[in-house]
């Protein structure tokens, strides 16, 4: 089952897999598992379903309880100098 077109940029044959996505809104990170996506089996390039698309937006907006937290550690690239 492919549902995609070729690639836009490569012209590859595109296949979905189910990955995790990692959204930025409103200055919080939120990522969702199991988000099917098609990759491009040549370059990589990823391509998201207007419909799933949608369906991330709907997710994010309806903020039910989330499946799992998890903790990110952030750093910053410069060291500080004490
Ligand atoms: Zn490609």
């Amino acid at each position: 089952m492919n549902q995609y077109n070729d690639c836009y940029y490569c012209g590859g044959t595109v296949k979905e897999t189910n990955s995790s996505r990692e959204i930025w809104w409103k200055e919080t990170l939120y990522i969702l598992e199991k988000v099917p996506i098609g990759v491009c089996l040549q370059c990589g390039e990823k391509v998201l379903k207007p419909e799933v698309a949608k369906e991330i937006d709907l997710i994010l907006k309806e903020k039910n309880k989330p499946h799992k937290i998890i903790e990110v550690p952030v750093y910053e690239y410069e060291r500080a100098v004490a």
